[in-house]
């Protein structure tokens, strides 16, 4: 496949005289596609800053709208016609080319796309350049991903027919966690199951743990492929990595983005037999669904009908036990996976917190983090009081195992990931 790729005029030339895309003058564009909305985000290469991001909610309705927000500017809101995600593809780029509005003159800027992809099943190990086949092995993880799977590949597609000849990269959440053994992603359930319908664990977040993972290294000044890291991504989805010098070990989501924490309205880890217990009792599977999904874990215990756990944290502090039972649900089954990394790993080098709530919510680090006294992790009070948002060492000098706040980005890493694998491609 040929490809007319990144700035050839102010590209350099490497030794074996292919012509490498030039980080100073490339655009690379990271789409984000769901069933219904087409998130969007601009980099810069020269600088890995974000141009513009913006987002169409609502397509093929007829409230479709469209979000756009150049970097450092307020939000602008605006209805459109978007049936399909061509179409909101479309307006995205009529956007991000207005001459009064936008940040690129015209689309032969962008150089590259990079999408994010939820599940890549035992297929993907690593990001690729879309192909056919590569996008007939996305349909086929449909199965295990039909709210995803079929928007992601709509997005790809938008962007073939928007910019010819432009690489398009796929970028799994499952991929990162591919190397984990198989006493770790099997399920003792019949073998047959996994024989003919791969139900298996893949984990999620896989792009947030490796951005954090890197950054852990390069903060710690040590390589990646040195470290133990157990790293917590806690969301309004949440999951655990244990890794091993740049290796998942273990993580705590499986075949589906359900298990293991307790996440803002996912029940996390529970006894499987309850599904029958209430299946017994007359729920449908689509209710029971929806209650273990989308009524369930601080939304379904904290006694304020809200997910998020700021209101949780509020209602704590108001003096509501609920909500109070609720964090401290959150922070034990979080120590409870901490601890059990920490032993499969034979210690760590770090345990990092990301996510909207791992970045800022100090509360939910100090419940944590008061658990973790036994492996080495004693909090700084006043450090962690001071994090929101930024990277810093919230555990005290005397801990031999630190605790490291650690913004993630994962549009950054899918850029990264995006100039990595096409510049790869060039060199073949
Ligand atoms: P998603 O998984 O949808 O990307 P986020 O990473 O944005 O979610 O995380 C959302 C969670 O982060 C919510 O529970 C929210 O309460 C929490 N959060 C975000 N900002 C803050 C803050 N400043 N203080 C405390 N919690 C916060």
């Amino acid at each position: 496949m040929m490809f007319v790729f990144f700035n050839h005029k102010r590209s350099h030339t490497n030794r074996k005289g292919v012509i490498m895309p030039h980080r100073r003058y490339d655009k690379i564009l990271v789409i984000n596609a769901g069933s219904s909305s087409l998130k969007f985000m601009l980099f810069d290469m020269a600088t890995e800053g974000m141009l513009a991001k913006g987002m169409v909610e609502r397509i093929g309705t007829d409230h479709a709208n469209l979000v756009y927000q150049r970097a450092g500017e307020s939000k602008t809101e605006q209805a459109i016609a978007a049936e399909n995600h061509g179409k909101a593809l479309a307006m995205a780029c009529k956007m991000l080319t207005d001459p009064e509005v936008g940040v690129i003159k015209t689309l032969k800027e962008v150089k590259a796309v990079g999408h994010r992809i939820v599940h890549g099943a035992e297929f993907f190990s690593e990001p690729v350049l879309v192909t056919e086949e590569v996008k007939t092995s996305i349909k086929k993880c449909s199965d295990l991903a039909p709210l995803h799977n079929p928007a992601n590949l709509d997005g790809i597609v938008a962007c073939e027919t928007v910019f010819l000849h432009v690489p398009n990269v796929a970028v799994f959440d499952t991929a990162f966690h591919q190397t984990m053994p198989p006493h770790a992603y099997m399920y003792a359930i019949p073998q047959q199951y996994y024989d003919e319908h791969r139900i298996r664990k893949y984990g999620f977040h896989g792009t947030s743990h490796k951005f954090v993972a890197q950054a852990a290294a390069d903060h710690l000044k040590k390589p990646l492929a040195t470290l133990k890291l157990i790293t917590c991504h806690m969301g309004n989805g949440s999951s655990i990595a244990a890794i091993n010098g740049g290796k998942v070990l273990d993580t705590s989501m499986g075949l589906t983005p359900l298990p293991g924490m307790i996440m803002g309205t996912r029940c996390g880890d529970i006894d499987p037999s309850i599904i029958f217990f209430l299946a017994r009792k007359g729920m449908s599977i689509d209710e029971i669904d929806t209650a273990l999904n989308k009524r369930s874990g601080l939304f379904g215990v904290n006694g304020i009908g809200s997910g998020d756990m700021r209101d949780t944290v509020n209602a704590a502090t108001q003096g509501n036990p609920a909500a109070a039972n609720a964090i401290e649900m959150f922070a034990h089954r979080t120590a409870l996976y901490i601890g059990g990394y920490y032993t499969l790993l034979g210690g760590a080098d770090a345990i990092v917190f990301t996510g909207g709530i791992g970045e800022n919510s100090a509360p939910a680090r100090k419940a944590i983090i008061s658990r973790l006294e036994a492996i080495g992790c004693k909090l700084d009070e006043k450090k962690n009081e001071a994090t929101f948002g930024t990277l810093a060492n919230i555990s005290t000098k005397a801990s031999t195992t630190p605790a490291l706040v650690i913004p993630t980005n994962e549009e950054l890493m899918i850029v990264r990931e995006t100039f990595r694998i096409v510049s790869d491609s060039m060199k073949k």
